[in-house]
């Protein structure tokens, strides 16, 4: 008998008829095969016969909030074994379409990021504006410009959890810190996320920082929890995390300013080309806000 080969692995986020934000993750094989999928202890695992096939086995790193990672093992000569390693309990519902190739799909809900969020509201200052440019990099790519993909995209991700997002400024305008403030006030902000790069004069310091206020002591929590997540999606060197004067002002809101990235390193101002990036930072500081909303303490 020929066993059915794995040919590719792979997760996204989709959304439902109802508007409801998923998981989905996909095992592509040659061929159909009796398998068995289950829980447990924060693991959905699906085993079946079949060879891992022009793919190497291992990890495959997804960070979407709800899944970690997904393993891929050859268990024995002719039996595989899908691992999804979920951060938070989430249902799943499983099906298997088509032909060449055979899609096992995997549907995990997201409910749990919703209760997170839902009734959050999250503010995005996108720093800079205007007149006020921020950071440039060796290649003339300015902060002010480079922050709003980011802003937005992170925009994206907040409302498909089910928060109210609030932006302090939508175009190229100068806006001041007592405005940027003033946003945060009106609303009743639950978070306020400020978007910058890093300068340095030494343009081979590079990486990731996130600052915070010194008003309120969750702000310091929040900034950790960030920086660490978006440290991990972009893999950059972790710059740390220090107070930030300017920010007490802002009261008993948890304020953070996120440098992304060092604009002024030539790699790094490279790197802010691209949309990939820009989303994976989104995501990075999305993930960070998602582990302070559920209670995460830094490690
Ligand atoms: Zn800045």
């Amino acid at each position: 008998m020929k066993l059915p080969r794995i040919t590719n692995i792979w997760s996204k986020i989709l959304e439902n008829e109802m508007g409801e934000f998923f998981s989905q993750v996909v095992i592509e094989s040659t061929g159909h095969f009796e398998t068995a999928i289950r829980q447990a202890d924060g693991k959905t695992m699906l085993e079946g016969a079949g060879v891992v096939a022009n793919m190497p086995v291992g990890s495959v790193e997804v960070y979407d909030g709800l899944i970690s990672n997904l393993y891929l093992n050859q268990i024995d000569d002719d039996k595989i074994k899908v691992i999804v390693d979920n951060e938070h309990p989430s249902e799943f519902e499983y099906e298997v379409t088509g032909e060449l190739p055979v899609r096992f799909i995997i549907n995990m809900e997201r409910s749990f990021i919703f209760k997170l969020f839902h009734d959050k509201k999250i503010v995005i200052d996108p720093g800079h504006g205007g007149a006020d440019v921020g950071g440039r990099g060796p290649v003339n790519l300015v902060e002010k410009n480079v922050v709003m993909p980011i802003a937005l995209d992170l925009q994206k991700l907040f409302k498909q959890a089910g928060a109210q997002v609030f932006l302090t400024r939508q175009e190229d305008l100068a806006v001041s810190l007592r405005e940027r403030r003033e946003v945060a006030r009106s609303c009743h902000a639950d978070l306020f996320v400020s978007i910058h790069t890093n300068a340095n004069v030494d343009s081979k310091v590079g990486g990731v920082a996130v600052n915070y206020s010194p008003e309120s002591p969750e702000s310091a929590r929040l900034a950790w929890l960030v920086k660490e997540e978006l440290v991990r999606k972009l893999k950059l060197a972790d710059r740390g995390s220090k107070k930030l004067k300017a920010y007490s002002a802002m009261g008993t809101v948890p304020a953070i300013e996120v440098e992304v990235v060092t604009i002024t390193n030539w790699v790094e101002e490279g790197l802010l080309r691209s949309p990939t990036i820009h989303k994976k930072a989104a995501e990075g500081i999305f993930n960070g806000v998602k582990d302070y909303l559920a209670g995460q303490f830094p490690q």
